[in-house]
């Protein structure tokens, strides 16, 4: 299957689930995701779902008689339509075919991940530094959190904003840089 019908199977069928996934996500300040399964007869489900740090160790594996095809998951920072350098990673050595990730808002952006090479998942990771040290130089604990349920010590929304215009620039087009040749598809909820 292609990237193109994968992205068509997965708004037709999986977006309510989808949908659960972002709720779930908002009302915990949890990432939330889960891998994406084709059976055998060509038919595409949602995978068992992972949330915080399973998500970003390593997908659930699909049901019986099922194989993975990609994932979708939730960032809780920004900017969250923007895949990190594991979810490359992690998308790569699961041969995914479509990888998604969405954000707070009702956006989840789809990439189909090829061929990205050890020295750009490293340029990735030298980026990813710098903007997390660029964050927490203005006070970003846990850099640019923005979703609805922050605790105390994460920043309101005004001050993220201000934060992302002075670390979020140099960042985005470094990754857009690679990400751009691998978007596919956008999925509103
Ligand atoms: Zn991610």
């Amino acid at each position: 299957m292609s990237a193109e019908e994968l992205c068509r199977e997965v708004k037709k069928n999986l977006t309510d689930e989808i949908e659960f996934m972002h709720d779930l996500t908002v009302a915990s300040g949890v990432e939330h995701g889960a891998s994406v399964c084709q059976d055998q007869n060509k038919q595409v489900l949602m995978g068992t779902k992972c949330s915080g740090d399973e998500c970003s160790v390593e997908y659930p594996p699909c049901p019986l008689d099922s194989k993975i095809v990609g994932s979708v998951h939730f960032h809780t920072d920004e900017p969250a339509l923007m895949l990190s350098s594991a979810d490359i990673e992690n998308a790569q050595e699961l041969g995914e075919i479509l990888t998604c990730v969405g954000d707070e808002k009702d956006k989840v952006a789809c990439y189909q991940v090829k061929d990205v090479s050890s020295q750009q998942i490293q340029q990735m990771q030298t980026a990813e530094k710098t903007y997390t040290a660029c964050g927490e130089q203005w006070g970003a604990r846990q850099p640019l959190q923005t979703w609805e349920a922050v605790s105390e010590q994460d920043l309101p929304p005004p001050v993220v904003d201000a934060i992302m215009e002075k670390c979020g620039p140099a960042y985005k087009a470094e990754i857009n840089d690679v990400l751009k040749h691998f978007k596919k598809c956008v999925i509103n909820l």
